[in-house]
């Protein structure tokens, strides 16, 4: 149930991450022989690495993320993600970012995949603003929002109790799994947790005053943010737009639920966690409609009693041809909600009742 399937490893990446490894390991630590891909990147952080580099990335593009700020309106800015899974070409940066000028300086939401992300961002930020960062929010714990902390102090990153927990018990899992699938771009990146803990409430940053709303669906810890300035609404990943919705933690029902809140709340902007800006409600409306779909296309392939591989193979409707990474996030959601309905479909074995 991993947020990552092995599945859908680049081809060719097993080869150059071994040979990255004994490199490592044979020079610059003999006799660790169990070195991780991940403490390897880590160590290439310090200038004794540094010779390394070369020696293991001659043919890669230089490793440096071009930040793209969109204005959306006045003194907000979104970095759109691209529409792709997390790969060594886009280095993790698939998921929108937002950087708010406030008069009590930059407020930030989710922080890139990252450790050179965040930096970068946090340049970026106070370039834009002219100010220091005053926040930063996360709003769910997924990896490619969560990994830039590094470059924020912790008691500026806040989030809502059920994020922190979660980057607590999955957070150095998910670590591990974007080392292996964004390679070097996470050289250096270490989890850093959010010190300020926040339920649904309001924070005033001087003339801006940001909503917070906890709600849960795409996760088990969801957080929806409001700026009552500009009335633009972010919706974290409980709103996809033209990217197929990601299913590892979710819980269908509740994510229904809140898309519905969600809805129900005015707003002029709505930002989805990936998939472009737009005022109305198309990433609600979408996100649901691709729920409900796949949900009845995967309960139905269950019930007919085939097996994983084959419900992979079911058709899509046909509008789903216009969402990026449809067919490979159908496919992870089958493996992510096939064992939930196989565990809910076999029998239950009970203590015996006397
Ligand atoms: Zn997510």
């Amino acid at each position: 149930m991993g947020f990552f399937s092995p599945l859908f490893q680049p081809p060719g990446a097993k080869a150059k991450r071994n040979r990255f490894i004994e490199l490592v390991t044979t020079k610059n630590d003999p006799g660790h022989a169990a070195l991780t891909r991940r403490k390897a990147l880590a160590l290439m952080s310090t200038t004794a690495a540094a010779a390394f580099v070369p020696a293991f990335d001659l043919d890669a593009a230089p490793l440096q993320y071009t930040l793209k700020p969109q204005r959306l309106t006045d003194g907000i800015w979104m970095i759109p993600g691209a529409q792709e899974a997390i790969s060594q070409g886009n280095g993790g940066a698939i998921a929108n970012v937002i950087i708010f000028d406030t008069s009590a300086g930059a407020v930030i939401v989710d922080t890139g995949p990252s450790r050179r992300y965040g930096e970068a961002l946090a340049k970026l930020a106070r370039d834009l603003t002219g100010k220091n960062i005053a926040r930063v929010y996360l709003t769910h714990f997924h990896p490619d929002h969560v990994f830039g902390n590094q470059a924020f102090g912790a008691d500026q990153i806040a989030a809502p109790k059920g994020v922190i927990d979660g980057l607590k018990v999955m957070g150095e899992g998910f670590a591990d799994a974007m080392y292996r699938t964004a390679g070097d771009w996470m050289r250096g990146t270490e989890l850093v947790l959010p010190g300020k803990a926040i339920e649904t409430g309001v924070e005033d940053f001087g003339n801006r005053r940001i909503r917070s709303l906890t709600m849960r669906g795409h996760t088990s810890s969801d957080l929806v943010l409001f700026d009552e300035l500009s009335g633009v609404l972010i919706g974290g990943d409980l709103a996809f737009l033209d990217r197929a919705p990601t299913t590892p933690n979710a819980d269908i029902e509740r994510w229904r639920i809140s898309l519905a809140n969600l809805g129900g709340i005015p707003h002029r902007l709505l930002v989805p966690g990936h998939g472009p800006a737009e005022d109305g409600t198309r990433a609600i409306q979408q996100t649901r409609d691709w729920l409900v779909a796949i949900n009845e296309i995967i309960s139905k392939a269950f019930e007919r009693g085939l097996s994983m591989n084959e419900a992979m193979a079911e058709p899509l409707p046909k509008w789903t041809e216009k969402i990026a990474l449809a067919r490979y996030e159908y496919e992870r959601s089958v493996t992510h909600l096939f064992p939930k309905l196989e565990a809910d479909g076999l029998p239950r074995v009970d203590v015996e009742t006397p």
